[in-house]
């Protein structure tokens, strides 16, 4: 097997990611997709992105759940529109995860990821209750599938995730580990909750951020991967320790230079993974 195949977060059609050509002109093994709408989840469409993927000869290690109404422009609005948290979408949006769910199984892929949105620390908040209900549906329809349910990490802190997913209590229930958000939403030092959460970890975005933001930028705006304030080697000298040996999947979303990023941050894990594998 090998050891961390490089991944790039990818969409076809319509949500977030990198194109597929910029994929194909990378050269990696592997890919998080973003799963496209309900418009181009058909049986047709399905057969087309799997022959797509395995021209060139790419594997899908995780299909991402994403919402038309998730809205990212500022935190106010990730609590009120991003997941599963917001009661007003919770029931449809609910409905389409298993549909994606089913979407990812045909494609013959073993693990779905979603952001939840903002988990309630505090597990007296009914909220909190409710939250671990709808997650435990996810869970037992991916379970039906053979799938894992990688839960995206920066909305909350170490702990706070540590104490959902043991209300929880589901087998199949991971995380993706994304070291830049716990920077750009304030959750805690990146590499101190790795060190907590990682016996949880599937799969991990490759992704960069300041703490310190120029006074027009956006707060999701992250970093070139190696630019930013994460210790990139330390990063993946953990991930290694705590014996994660999955694939490093680099997520470059708002950047004019996306591709030269891309490119750039594949060197730098492949220099990296010779450092640190051999
Ligand atoms: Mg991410």
């Amino acid at each position: 097997m090998v050891i961390w195949p490089t991944g790039i977060f990818t969409s076809i059609n319509d949500g977030l990611g990198a194109s597929l050509d910029a994929v194909h002109e990378l050269g990696v093994e592997t890919v998080q997709l973003h799963a496209p709408s309900i418009a181009n989840r058909s049986h047709e469409d399905i057969q087309k992105i799997s022959r797509l993927f395995s021209e060139i000869n790419v594997e899908i290690s995780v299909v991402f759940v994403g919402f038309p109404e998730d809205d990212y422009s500022t935190i106010e609005k990730v609590k009120e529109t991003v997941g599963i948290v917001p009661p007003l979408y919770r029931s449809k949006r609910l409905a389409e995860t298993l549909e994606v769910a089913n979407f990812a199984k045909s494609l013959s892929v073993d693990a779905i990821g979603m952001h939840l949105g903002f988990v309630p620390e505090d597990q007296n908040n009914r909220l909190f209750a409710e939250i671990v209900e709808s997650t435990r549906r996810v869970c037992d329809h991916c379970a039906l599938n053979d799938q894992f349910f990688h839960l995206e990490t920066g909305q909350e802190t170490a702990d706070g995730l540590l104490g959902f997913i043991e209300a929880v209590d589901r087998g199949n229930l991971a995380i993706n580990f994304d070291p830049a958000n716990m920077i750009l939403y304030g959750s805690g030092d990146p590499l101190d909750a790795l060190e907590k959460v990682g016996s949880f970890v599937r799969s991990v975005h490759c992704k960069d951020a300041t703490y310190e933001r120029r006074p027009d930028q956006p707060w999701y705006e992250d970093a070139p991967l190696g630019e930013g304030d994460i210790d990139i080697e330390a990063f993946l000298s953990k991930l290694y320790s705590l014996g994660y040996r999955g694939p490093l999947t680099i997520e470059r979303e708002y950047s004019p230079n996306q591709k030269g990023d891309i490119a750039k941050a594949l060197n730098l894990l492949r220099f990296l993974r010779k450092k640190i594998c051999g």
